[in-house]
């Protein structure tokens, strides 16, 4: 059987996907995401406990496990699990990240992985309805250490600034600079940047400089501007 969000059998203190059918396909993600090298033991725990077919539409929530990006409505794309967890094994090996900025919540669901691997999270979506409904989804599954926002990443969240880190993910074809002036002192951003070749960067803050690392190839939604 599997439980919705709205299911009122589902309790809260059933993150663990306790009493369900997908345990074991969840555990072949887990040997998929390992075999493609990401390591970080606190990563991989809890992105085997998060209920990823609890961020899709019913109809899809069969192939929650797959390895795949899956759509999640208004054109937009819930991410792949292997781009999830290595943006945050990125982001919690390359900074302190204590206070955290995602841009592009879309269905909540790397959120979700986020706010269970670092203390406090914040995080923006321009399309008002797919916020909404990421809230939602986190408040039923306890996690309460996010602060939501309707927002245009572009712009960032000023009135919270400084971020030890900031993730972005959608992709900008060049890196907002109101975002990477957001960062605290030594923070980083990990962001996918381009249009037809995106590539991850991973942006560090030292003084006024920013120094860019690429990472790897991506492969992500456009960055858009303004609200829905
Ligand atoms: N991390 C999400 C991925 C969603 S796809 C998940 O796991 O489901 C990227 C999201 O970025 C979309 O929901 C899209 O609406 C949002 N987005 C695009 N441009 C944005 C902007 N300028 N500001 C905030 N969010 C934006």
């Amino acid at each position: 059987m599997r439980y919705s969000v709205t299911d009122p059998k589902r309790n809260t203190a059933n993150r663990q996907g306790i009493g369900m059918t997908s345990q074991r396909t969840r555990e072949r993600l887990i040997e998929v995401l390992t075999g493609l090298g990401v390591q970080d033991p606190r990563v991989l725990e809890v992105m085997r406990s998060t209920p990823r077919h609890l961020f899709l539409d019913e109809a899809l929530a069969h192939r929650a496990y797959e390895d795949k990006s899956l759509p999640i409505g208004h054109n937009q794309t819930l991410s792949r699990p292997y781009t999830v967890a290595r943006m945050s094994e990125l982001l919690l090996a390359s900074c302190a990240a204590q206070k955290v900025l995602e841009v592009g919540t879309g269905s909540g669901y790397q959120t979700c992985i986020l706010a269970q691997l670092v203390p406090k999270l914040l995080t923006m979506e321009r399309i008002e309805p797919l916020l909404e409904r990421a809230k939602h989804r986190l408040q039923r599954l306890a996690i309460h250490n996010v602060v939501y926002k309707h927002g245009d990443g572009y712009e960032g969240w000023p009135a919270r600034e400084p971020f030890d880190g900031i993730m972005v993910t959608a992709a900008p074809s060049q890196i907002p600079k109101a975002l990477q002036w957001q960062l605290a002192e030594g923070g980083c951003m990990i962001i996918p940047v381009g249009e037809d070749e995106q590539h991850l960067l991973k942006i560090t803050r030292s003084g006024n400089h920013f120094s860019k690392q690429k990472i790897e190839a991506a492969n992500f939604v456009p960055l858009v501007n303004g609200l829905i």
